[in-house]
């Protein structure tokens, strides 16, 4: 039997393959482990590794043909841009370009927006004092720059997550003498996902064994290739540390927003995304917002995520109060009610009772969410407790490292004190739930479990599909206290069997349309029409399933007491004599 032929491209990410071949993801991806090749979902494999997998799976792989035309580009609509979709197209106006800095660690991404803000920024304000807001405008021959001044996935990849991707141009810093890293690849993956354009600033060029040609090699055989070679993307060489080459990117920065479609309505909808917020002892909660559409005033009433409020001040990233904000420009706010996640969509809403009922909503279905989650966990416990499983494995993330280290101390010495099971602790990292986490957690059997983050939304997409349990937490005592009832296997399920009643079958009494009725006497509590119900005979449960009818005396009831008879009806069963044992139960929610 000859083999199936697939076309793959000369590079093709993990997921796009699986789908190729209509497989699952994890099982290319444990394909790939087993033939020593460590990718996540998001990375891009080389056609010959592609083809190795194929093969596996049964297909031929062959070269895909050479599409003269640009492959029309398949990403994500942010959740911003949907909802102002349905702005004019005369109304909309060119905005400031937004950009964020991703790049490997260590590359110089810090340094960088330092090197730029200590450029540019404030150009003729007397001081130039910046606050940390988390976002900064630079101004370049008139013209300005917003930049997200948290640099890292995690922000870019939060604020992805919730659908609001706040920026419009990525910076790619690679340092010039440590080359493309795995992270280098990660922000490529995401910025091609997202559909941002990537500038490349190629750092560190300062150091004596500088290699720009060797980088530009990596770059290309990443699809970005330099426009100095005839490519579409911008290198531009700079040196945070000496300030070198930063008006240059500033320059690159404003001619790819020039070919970009970076435009909004600024008398339409208000709408952005937040950048960060924490609580302020004295200020309260103290809220970067970075406004995408519409004019933010102060004042206004804002919904971000579950958090709101009518807006008490407004200030710009050098702390001066300003009483309005346009498209691209950040502005950190007072008023919110709540602290609201980094990456959380925001918007202006009539009044604070319009705003409570938005907040509400979002706040039952979270509430749901997480019911979800911890109901797929109880299953993996159960299954340890059957023998199943020897090893409780764990996945650990939080919001900072200060947090990791009490919870891995905690769970290590409950693994020590505990007898039958042991733990081990796959990974624990800071960071949001993503879906490498899932991944992993799913190729090796672990839980999930998340403190003071949260889990994207394409990682819990993830983990449902693969039924993958996170565990989310805000409190370190109550994480400690689940692990440790699970290893005792005395974890709650989410919902306890309650025994209300008994009743004896004396009767069995066939009726027209309805089928087949008990004539009971409850001997025990009592008997209930909205409740469950068990059928014993013989010491055998027959039939489990619900009441439907009840009666006492030819009427209707609710609940016929312990020492009376009842007509009992069971919902599709029929089956019944005399002699059989009827056992009325509830199930109830705990915690
Ligand atoms: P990040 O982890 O990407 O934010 O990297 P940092 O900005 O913290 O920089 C990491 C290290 O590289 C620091 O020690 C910087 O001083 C150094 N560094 C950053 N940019 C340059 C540069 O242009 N030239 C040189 N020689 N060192 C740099």
């Amino acid at each position: 039997m000859s083999a199936k032929q697939i076309e793959l491209p000369s590079a093709i990410g993990v997921r796009d393959l699986a789908q190729k071949m209509g497989i699952s993801p994890i099982d290319a991806i444990k394909k790939l482990m087993s033939n020593g090749v460590m990718a996540s979902i998001n990375q891009t494999i080389d056609f010959d590794t592609a083809a190795i997998v194929a093969a596996e799976f049964g297909f031929d792989a062959v070269p895909e043909k050479q599409e003269v035309e640009e492959k029309k580009e398949v990403g994500e609509v942010p959740l911003w841009r949907q909802k102002i979709a349905g702005e004019k197209e005369a109304d909309l106006l060119p905005r400031p370009p937004v950009v964020t800095i991703l790049g490997h660690v260590d590359h110089g991404k810090t340094s960088l927006l330092d090197a730029i803000r200590k450029t540019n920024v404030a150009a003729g304000e007397a001081g130039g004092i910046t606050q940390h807001i988390g976002a900064y405008q630079v101004e370049r021959e008139g013209r300005l720059i917003t930049f997200l001044d948290t640099p890292g996935h995690a922000a870019f990849t939060a604020m992805r997550a919730r659908g609001a991707q706040g920026a419009d141009i990525v910076v790619l810093v690679v340092a010039a003498d440590d080359g493309v890293m795995p992270q280098t690849r990660e922000a490529i993956a995401h910025a091609k996902a997202a559909r941002v354009p990537i500038i490349v600033a190629l750092n560190k060029i300062d150091k004596p064994n500088a290699n720009p040609d060797r980088v530009k090699n990596q770059l290309a055989e990443l699809e970005l290739v330099p426009d100095e070679w005839g490519g579409n993307t911008i290198v531009v060489p700079v040196s945070a540390k000496q300030k070198m080459g930063i008006d240059d990117l500033l320059a690159s920065i404003l001619l790819v927003a020039d070919s970009s479609d970076i435009r909004a309505n600024p008398n339409g909808k208000v709408i952005g995304s937040v950048i960060e917020a924490e609580l302020d002892k004295a200020k309260g909660v103290v809220a970067t917002l970075l406004v995408q559409n519409g004019t933010l005033k102060n004042g206004q009433v804002v919904v971000a995520g579950t958090a709101y409020g009518r807006l008490k001040a407004m200030f710009d990233y050098r702390g001066k109060p300003v009483a309005k904000a346009g498209p691209s420009m950040p502005v950190s706010v007072l008023g919110l009610s709540d602290v609201p996640a980094a990456g959380d969509l925001f918007e202006v809403v009539e009044n604070e009772r319009t705003a409570r009922e938005i907040v509400l909503k979002r706040q039952e279905a979270q509430k749901a969410q997480v019911a979800s989650a911890k109901m797929s966990l109880e299953d993996l416990f159960a299954r340890f407790k059957s023998g199943e499983v020897k090893e409780l494995r764990l996945i650990i993330k939080a919001d900072v490292q200060g947090s990791l280290e009490p919870i891995i101390k905690e769970i290590n010495e409950l693994g020590k004190n505990s007898q039958e099971i042991a733990i081990k602790i796959l990974y624990a990292e800071t960071g949001n739930i993503g879906e490498n986490d899932v991944m992993l957690a799913s190729a090796s059997k672990a839980i999930l479990i998340g403190f003071n983050v949260q889990a994207e939304v394409s990682a819990r997409r993830l983990a449902e599909a693969e039924g993958v349990s996170i565990r989310l937490y805000d409190i370190i005592y109550r994480l400690t206290e689940d692990i440790e009832k699970a290893l005792k296997g005395m974890l709650q399920p989410e919902f306890v069997e309650k025994r209300i009643g008994k009743a004896h079958v004396l009767a069995v009494f066939p009726i027209s349309k309805v089928g087949k009725v008990a004539g009971c006497r409850v001997v025990e509590g009592e008997a209930r029409r909205n409740s469950k119900v068990r059928l014993f005979r013989g010491g055998d449960i027959v039939y489990e399933g619900e009441v439907a009818s009840l009666k006492h005396e030819k009427e209707d009831v609710r609940e016929v007491r312990a020492g009376m008879e009842c007509g009992v009806g069971l919902k599709n069963f029929h089956d019944i004599v005399v002699g059989d044992i009827l056992e009325f139960y509830t199930l109830e929610k705990t915690g």
